[in-house]
């Protein structure tokens, strides 16, 4: 059974390892299509690539000195190698990467990036990875329509705030948005493929919602179209009974009810 347009959406958020490569793209395609059987009508959200997103902060770093050719470079051929493995064009994500040279330029011709600009570079990385992520479904006969999440998520404009919380970590409201649910009506078999991490703001320009901002969007986009479920994938083996990144001998949970889950999430795990 596919979704009708009375069927309760269901968003599921893919971090960066989750869509860096063509198993992940079959694991996301397999969860798509059981979701879709389950009867829900998905969202999909992504982060950009594995990396991909301080890369970027790299680039734009380098094109103030005006010395980013092969950081741009590096960038592009991530994206060549993806697009290869996945079996879709790289012309999915020439015209953004021609946009974020151009940007990467501009930088370098005025000495400077400025947190407008900063958030429009860093955007690149989502749309990227998306692009390839939905021609990729669309090939493997998941239909999928990808949608610039600048269009669902409208960030508040607070007058008194500075440029970098304004362009570089900005709030967006959750308030349900009928528009929006309305968006999607007309073709309710359709998984919508979109970025997380961006948004825009009142007059247009692109924000971002901080650095680990995908699960942010993941979870207002839910609340917006009044979903019935938020998923946030994460590429680990599972919960541990410490950070293993700090905690050498932290052990694979096999098995722990909510309260634990609820103590282990309030002592800092990013897990859950
Ligand atoms: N790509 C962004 C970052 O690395 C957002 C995210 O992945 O949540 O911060
Ligand atoms: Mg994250």
């Amino acid at each position: 059974m596919s979704g009708n347009s009375d069927s309760p959406w269901v968003v599921i958020k893919f971090g960066g390892t989750s869509v860096a490569d063509l198993s992940s793209w079959e694991g996301i395609a397999g969860i798509v299509r059981r979701r879709q059987k389950e009867g829900f009508r998905v969202l999909v959200v992504c982060s950009a690539v594995a990396g991909v997103t301080s890369e970027i902060e790299k680039l734009i770093a380098a094109s103030v000195e005006n010395r980013h050719a092969d950081i741009l470079d590096s960038i592009a051929s991530r994206h060549a190698t993806l697009a290869k493995e996945l079996g879709v064009s790289f012309s999915e994500v020439e015209a953004i990467l021609s946009e974020l040279k151009a940007l990467a330029t501009g930088a370098s011709l005025v000495g400077e990036a400025g947190p407008r600009i900063r958030a429009r570079m860093l955007s690149t990385g989502e749309l990227m990875s998306t692009k390839l992520g939905a021609a990729y479904l669309t090939k493997s006969g998941v239909e999928a329509r990808w949608q610039d999440a600048r269009e669902l998520l409208t960030s508040r404009s607070v007058a008194s705030e500075g440029e970098r919380r304004r362009y570089l970590s900005a709030a967006v409201d959750d308030c349900r948005d009928e528009d929006l649910a309305r968006l999607f009506r007309d073709r309710p078999e359709e998984v919508i493929v979109t970025q997380g991490f961006i948004a825009r703001d009142p007059e247009g320009h692109t924000v971002l919602l901080g650095r680990g901002g995908s699960d942010v969007s993941a979870a207002l986009m839910a609340a917006k179209i009044g979903a019935a479920r938020c998923e946030i994938w994460t590429d680990v083996p599972g919960m541990y009974t410490a950070n293993p990144r700090e905690v050498p001998e932290a052990r694979l949970l096999t098995a722990l009810c909510y309260e634990e889950a609820q103590e282990i999430a309030s002592s800092g795990a990013k897990v859950l």
